[in-house]
């Protein structure tokens, strides 16, 4: 027997997205996903098919990709420990440096404890679906990531979303919610395709007052707001604090990862509760040695954190300045809204050609007629790269007719 009847009623699947695929490849100067660029250790360059191109949509938002430090760390991780583990966490995958990281990860987010995951992604959907379940209700933002959004849908519970930033919207949605049963919002602290930040002191008053817990996604914050890069909480001061923080180890930290810090209680449970932690391979001796050593190079260079600040305010200013609309982002990510999704590949393919790559992102990633380029400013970019950038993006934006 062979499955042939049900590759048959797959096909029309398959055949969708290859089409779609093979449509936006047909034109090698278009060809935006899966391209393997090669980043220089020391600059903010990278080689894409033998031409030298500054990379403005990385994601290394503190520079430390290829850093020599990181990258010796994760050598004698791998020097003591091996390529890989012996299973998964629970079992026999679990080796000191893991421990470390997860004490280095407590202190950065000043909290009692802290859990590793894989992946952010993993992180995401691990810790909704141990936290709330049938009978609660998890309220979101429309703008959460997808592994929000993906760790909502698993967990059982009743998912409730409201307008981007819209704190009135989020308070109507709480109180419409069940009486009963666990009430959780969950929000980016820095939108990953907008660069804005979430309202944090209102969220807290409104999340208070409807008896929510208040969880936030770090990814793109982490590094970024924040004085010394620690995020929403420091960005606002340390008036308000979260419930459950989330943060990743595969953007301003250059390795792979996620993590969930909180107290004592909480942490214990994810341990045993949170199924892509129980269940997947540990991270790998490399990975965690990587992380490690990044999250104290953070401690030690604050410099860091605010230079990438400086100099996204100086790209933004000069776009602005120019015509150009950043939407709200205040961060290191600066949206440029092209309209349509063709619109968006031809304003990157002209950035292209003036020397800078930006990478479109297109629906259903953003909005219908919200395609853009997702600009994002990291440490490793000088004042004369943001310059250079800057004039990029405004040739190819009255290339384009954007300007
Ligand atoms: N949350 C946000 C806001 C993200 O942008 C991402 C990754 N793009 C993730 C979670 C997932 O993190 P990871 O890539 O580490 O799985």
């Amino acid at each position: 027997m062979n499955a042939t009847g049900a590759w048959d009623r797959l096909e029309p699947k398959l055949a969708a997205t290859n089409a779609r695929v093979a449509a936006l490849e047909s034109d090698p100067s278009r060809r935006n996903s899966f391209v393997a660029y090669t980043m220089e250790r020391d600059s903010a360059y990278c080689d894409l098919d033998g031409e030298r191109l500054l990379m403005m949509s990385g994601y290394s938002y503190l520079g430390l990709a290829g850093d020599e430090r990181v990258v010796a760390a994760a050598k004698a991780a791998v020097d003591v420990y091996g390529t890989g583990n012996h299973g998964v966490r629970a079992l026999a995958g679990t080796i000191p440096l893991h421990e470390e990281l997860e004490a280095e990860v407590a202190r950065f987010a000043g909290r009692e404890r802290a859990l590793v995951f894989g992946s952010g992604y993993a992180a995401n959907v691990g810790t909704v679906g141990a936290l709330v379940g049938q009978g609660d209700t998890v309220l979101i933002d429309k703008y959460d990531h997808a592994s929000i959004v993906d760790g909502c849908r698993l967990s059982g519970a009743t998912v409730t979303r409201f307008r981007h930033n819209d704190v009135d919207h989020l308070e109507r949605r709480l109180k419409a919610a069940a009486p009963t049963g666990v009430r959780l919002v969950i929000v980016d602290s820095v939108y990953s395709m907008d660069g804005d930040i979430a309202p944090l002191p209102e969220l807290r008053e409104v999340c208070d007052r409807y008896d929510a817990l208040l969880m936030v996604d770090e990814a793109h914050a982490l590094g970024v707001i924040g004085k010394t890069g620690g995020g929403i909480e420091e960005h606002f001061d340390h008036k308000v604090r979260v419930d459950v923080k989330l943060g990743t180890l595969s953007k301003a930290i250059p390795s792979m990862g996620g993590w969930i810090a909180g107290s004592h209680d909480l942490i214990g449970h994810l341990r045993y509760a949170a199924r892509p932690f129980l269940f997947s391979a540990a991270l790998g001796p490399a990975q965690t040695g990587a992380a490690l050593e990044s999250l104290r190079i953070l401690r030690r260079e604050p410099e860091r954190v605010t230079h990438t600040q400086t100099q996204a305010q100086r790209l933004r200013t000069r776009l602005n300045d120019a015509g150009i609309s950043t939407m709200d982002s205040t961060t290191a990510v600066l949206p440029v809204i092209a309209g349509s999704d063709d619109a968006a590949y031809d304003y990157a393919t002209a950035c292209r050609k003036a020397g800078v790559i930006g990478l479109p992102v297109v629906t259903p990633a953003v909005p219908n007629d919200l395609a853009r380029l997702r600009i994002a400013v990291t440490a490793r970019h000088t004042a004369a790269d943001i310059d250079f950038a800057a004039e990029a993006f405004l040739t190819a934006a009255a290339q384009t007719g954007l300007i």
